[in-house]
């Protein structure tokens, strides 16, 4: 190879490979190439032909999605996970992938927002009938069944009010009906859960929160127990480019390292800090699935057993909006965020924010006043955690 000195200027655009030697870099490098090259139309077939591993093109997959793909599906005990652009891209390639007009498909009533959304505004548009229903009551869940639904979507803890599907009824009612059981594990994480290893089909995560845990990547993950389900959630999700960076997956990679640790911490916060706020005057009540006045506490421990997670909900006795948002003003060390899963402690209040499209009688039947927030629980020492709420409601 020339030394480049005496080429013309357009000669820089012959790229070169990184100079390696007889060491290898311990962190994964970052591969951001778009295209791959084959060495010959032979090996070409033989990569479309699944002969050969070999990328083609970063859509169709690339290493650093791979490589998070197969660390997730160690934490799952799934096979052939696929990572994708984010959570809600991995629920909407779910339900696209494998459902078309003429199926139907039932959701937990309380299932993220924009999961909702899909199914209230969206999949009508492409013939696909929904219904949703309470989770926590499996002969709710059997009545909304017809014969043409195909899937039963649920999350095992609802957000905000951290209520507890009945998992085992779901997985023997989807078996009994042959129905595809689908499993947003994102609040539960699979330290709690693992849907498909309990007999649930398919498994969805939004990276963005807990897995990856610093609030600086939007990822999502899903893997099904069978492989032409898979196939048919891959082709669907290329084909309609739900493509995650490498940039993204790389980070994602870095905080899953530390994501059983962040977890264990985090939750063992949110115990303390439930129990702290439980007994503050200006406290109405605590949701945390740990605690034993939580309504659901039996059901969570046989299911999650003692991994209560890091979500912790509560209503202030004075349940107006100017209230909580003293509350807010006088924590600015909280921030006020709606999101989850991150290292640090956030707080967020569903009236104002994932709960605004509802009408106030809507927030009502789900318990959710203007005095009511839902506060992810980071990996702060506790102490400090406590005075931060101190300060808040000191102000309420
Ligand atoms: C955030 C979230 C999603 C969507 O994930 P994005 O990465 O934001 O697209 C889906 N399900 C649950 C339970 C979530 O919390």
């Amino acid at each position: 190879m020339s030394d480049g000195r005496n080429e013309k200027p357009g000669t820089l655009v012959r790229r070169m490979p990184l100079r390696e030697g007889v060491s290898r870099p311990v962190v994964t490098p970052i591969q951001p190439s778009v295209v791959y090259a084959s060495p010959s139309i032979a090996t070409l077939h033989s990569q479309y032909e699944g002969r050969a591993h070999g990328y083609t093109y970063a859509r169709e997959g690339h290493p650093n999605a791979d490589l998070l793909a197969r660390k997730i599906d160690m934490l799952e005990e799934a096979e052939g996970g696929l990572i994708l652009g984010s959570g809600m891209a991995a629920v909407s390639a779910t339900i696209l992938g494998l459902l078309g007009a003429g199926d139907h498909i039932v959701g937990g009533n309380q299932l993220y927002g924009r999961s909702l959304r899909l199914m209230h505004q969206d999949l009508a548009r492409f013939g696909i009938a929904t219904s949703v229903a309470d989770p926590t009551d499996v002969d709710a869940m059997r009545a909304a069944l017809r014969p043409e639904t195909k899937m039963i979507l649920v999350e095992v803890i609802s957000n905000p009010t951290l209520r507890v599907a009945d998992m085992a009824g779901i997985i023997a009612l989807a078996q009994e009906a042959g129905v595809i059981l689908a499993v947003d594990n994102t609040f539960t994480t699979p330290v709690a859960y693992k849907p498909l290893v309990e007999g649930a089909d398919i498994t969805i995560h939004s990276v963005t929160k807990l897995l990856a845990g610093h609030s600086d990547v939007t990822l999502g993950y899903v893997a099904a127990r069978d492989p032409a389900q898979m196939k048919a959630i891959y082709d669907f999700a290329v084909t309609v480019g739900m493509t995650p960076a490498p940039n993204e997956c790389w980070l994602a990679e870095r905080g899953l390292y530390t994501f059983p640790l962040r977890f264990e911490k985090a939750q063992a916060n949110a115990a303390g800090l439930a129990d702290w706020l439980a007994d503050h005057p200006k406290v109405a009540r605590v949701l945390y699935p740990g605690r034993s006045d939580h309504p659901d506490h039996a059901m969570a421990a046989s299911i999650v057993g003692q991994a209560f997670g890091n979500m912790v909900s509560f209503e202030l006795k004075d349940a107006t909006e100017a209230a909580a948002d003293r509350m807010v003003q006088a924590a600015p060390d909280l921030p006020f965020a709606p999101t989850l899963g991150d290292v640090g402690t956030t707080l967020s209040h569903p009236a104002s924010s994932s709960h605004r499209g509802l009408t106030a009688e809507g927030r009502a039947a789900l318990g959710i006043s203007d005095g009511f927030f839902r506060v992810s629980v980071g990996i702060e020492d506790l102490d400090l955690l406590i005075a931060d709420f101190e300060g808040g409601l000191a102000a309420v």
